[in-house]
């Protein structure tokens, strides 16, 4: 019969993470021109020959489906279409005078907004290459309409550009792998759970036993010494790697439990390792000076007996 784990985690683990996906970013040729444009103040769109639509940022295909255009200059100025407010900015969409869609950008000033206010660029005093050049719009008083030029000398357009996706989240362990972990940190010890029904120990703990699929129940330690499994010596990098290869990849038997755990396997002569390494050698976690609640704790495994070649 299922029982509940002997005491509840100590305190319930989380670690915060966080996921980089840096990338180059390809615009395209038309919004490579508005991008590299902005950095002399100067904004970019594209002007239809079939349909004479006017996109802003310059497209290189029409709404009609057309991709023969020219590359124009669009006025600064424009009237505010729709606005929405934040508690740290906010933001606007403008139809710059002679376009035909709206350019979403920063309002800049703390003023009441109306729809239909005129409004014009304002440029950063830095140059980035980037949408940041133009630090958003500000409100203007209204001036005669100011006319639409093509492009006669258009900058050399930006093809790609470094860009970066960042995701920061906490994961939370839950009660048993939460356990496993302040077990580790509090007491150095390694805690594995027996199934209630097949009594297989599972490590790391789980509700679920997935060898016969009934509930775990009963906490128990496990050996921090063991057997090793299977093994693969890692020669090349990827992304998420925690050291340098190569070094050994290690699936280990902790003494006392029935589940492999995966970790590294230290050993002095890494470019002879295939030749002695040998399932069923036996191995001894080392654990770090500061624990902090992961299996990164444990730094590494060691062979318990000399190696013969
Ligand atoms: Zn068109
Ligand atoms: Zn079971």
């Amino acid at each position: 019969m299922f029982q509940s784990p002997a005491t509840e985690p100590l305190d319930l683990q989380a670690f915060k993470s966080t996921i980089s996906l840096p990338y180059r970013l390809t615009p395209g040729k038309a919004m490579g021109s508005f991008i590299a444009e902005l950095s002399g103040q100067r904004i970019v769109g594209s002007r239809c020959r079939t349909c004479n639509r006017v996109e802003v940022p310059a497209q290189d295909f029409c709404q009609c489906g057309s991709d023969d255009h020219e590359l124009v200059i669009v006025p600064s100025k424009g009237k505010l279409t729709g606005f929405t407010e934040t508690p740290h900015f906010t933001l606007g969409t403008v139809r710059l005078e002679g376009a035909d869609c709206d350019l979403m950008h920063h309002l800049c000033g703390e003023i009441e907004w109306v729809i239909g206010q005129s409004v014009e660029v304002v440029w950063s005093d830095k140059v980035e290459s980037t949408m940041r050049d133009m630090l958003g719009f500000k409100a203007c008083i209204d001036t005669e309409l100011q006319v639409i030029q093509a492009l006669t000398d258009p900058k050399q357009f930006l093809d790609s550009m470094p860009t970066s996706l960042t995701l920061d989240y906490h994961h939370a362990q839950g009660p048993y792998y939460g356990r496993l972990f302040d077990e580790m940190q509090s007491a150095g010890r390694i805690m594995g759970i027996r199934c209630s029904h097949c009594q297989s120990v599972l490590l790391p703990p789980r509700e679920m036993c997935d060898i016969c699929y009934e509930k775990t129940g009963t906490w128990v330690d496990v050996a921090d010494t063991g057997v090793l499994q299977a093994f693969s010596i890692i020669h090349l990098k990827f992304v998420g790697q925690f050291r340098e290869p190569p070094y050994v990849y290690a699936e280990v038997m902790l003494d006392g439990a029935s589940t492999k755990i995966i970790h590294v396997l230290e050993v002095s002569n890494i470019e002879r390792a295939h030749e002695f390494l040998k399932p069923g050698m036996r191995v001894q976690a080392v654990w770090r000076k500061e624990l902090k609640g992961s299996l990164g704790d444990i730094e590494y495994f060691k062979l318990l007996e000399i190696p013969s070649f």
